[in-house]
C-alpha cells in the first residue's frame, strides 16, 4: 500500500483528506500533532509522502518538515496552508517542502499533487502505474481502464486521451493541447479528430453519454476531466 502521512489537528479536515486518499488508493496514516507525526514515521518507515498542516498544537508544520527532511531526505512533503498571508512565510521557509496546497482545496487538486509527488519520490522502488479517479482505475503498464471494477475496451488513442485527462483533473484542456499530447506535434490532420474521439470515449465511459459528467465540455476551449 502507498502510505501517506496526514498531519492535521482539525479532525474535520483530516477526515476529509483521509476519505479522499482512501478513495484514490492510498493508505492514510493520521497524526494530530507534531509528536504523533514523528511517532507514526518511526512506526511506518515506508511512508513516502507527508501532508503537513502549518498550525499544530505542539509545534508548526515547518518544524515538522525540517525534522522529517533531516531524517528522511527523500520523503515527498506537501504543506497545507490556511491563508494567503502565509504565502510569504512559505516562500521563505518551504526550503524543505516539495509543494503546498491552499485551503480550501478540492479533493482532485490534492490527489493530483500527491500522485505527482509519488511518481517522483517512489520511482526507485515501486513505479506508480495506477491512477484512480472516482469509479475509474487506469493502469498505465497494461494500458487498461476499469470502471467500477469492469474493464472498458479502449483504442490506443482513447487510452492516451483518458490518461491525459486523469493526470490533469479539473484542468481545462484545449483541443490543441489534447492534439499535441496524444497525436504529437507533427500531426497535420484536423483538430476535429479530438471531438470525434471524445464523443466515442463518452459513449464508453459516461453513465449518460448525452449528459456527460466525467469529460465535460469547456465551451470555446476544449474539455475537462470533471471528477
Ligand atoms: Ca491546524
Amino acid at each position: 500500500m502507498k502510505k501517506v502521512l496526514v498531519v492535521e489537528d482539525e479532525s474535520s479536515i483530516r477526515s476529509f483528506v483521509v476519505i479522499n486518499l482512501k478513495r484514490s488508493g492510498y493508505e492514510p496514516i493520521e497524526a494530530a500533532t507534531g509528536e504523533q507525526a514523528f511517532e507514526q514515521v518511526r512506526l511506518n518507515p515506508d511512508i513516502k509522502v507527508a501532508i503537513l498542516d502549518i498550525m499544530l498544537p505542539d509545534t508548526d508544520g515547518f518544524e515538522v518538515c525540517r525534522r522529517l527532511r533531516a531524517s528522511h531526505p527523500k520523503m515527498g512533503i506537501i504543506m497545507l496552508t490556511a491563508r494567503t498571508q502565509e504565502m510569504d512565510k512559505i516562500t521563505g521557509l518551504m526550503t524543505g517542502a516539495d509543494d503546498y496546497v491552499t485551503k480550501p482545496f478540492s479533493p482532485a487538486e490534492l490527489t493530483a499533487r500527491i500522485d505527482a509527488l509519488y511518481r517522483r519520490v517512489g520511482g526507485d522502488e515501486e513505479e506508480v502505474t495506477e491512477l484512480v479517479r472516482g469509479p475509474f482505475k487506469l493502469n498505465t503498464r497494461n494500458r487498461t481502464l476499469e470502471k467500477n471494477g469492469e474493464r472498458i475496451k479502449l483504442t490506443q488513442v482513447e487510452f492516451s486521451i483518458i490518461k491525459l485527462f486523469m493526470e490533469n483533473p479539473g484542468k481545462a484542456l484545449s483541443r490543441d493541447e489534447i492534439l499535441n499530447a496524444v497525436w504529437g506535434k507533427d500531426y497535420y490532420g484536423e483538430v476535429k479528430i479530438v471531438d470525434v474521439n471524445i464523443r466515442r470515449l463518452r459513449l464508453k465511459i459516461e453513465d449518460d453519454p448525452t449528459n456527460p459528467t466525467y469529460i465535460t465540455t469547456v465551451w470555446g476551449h476544449g474539455y475537462k476531466w470533471g471528477y
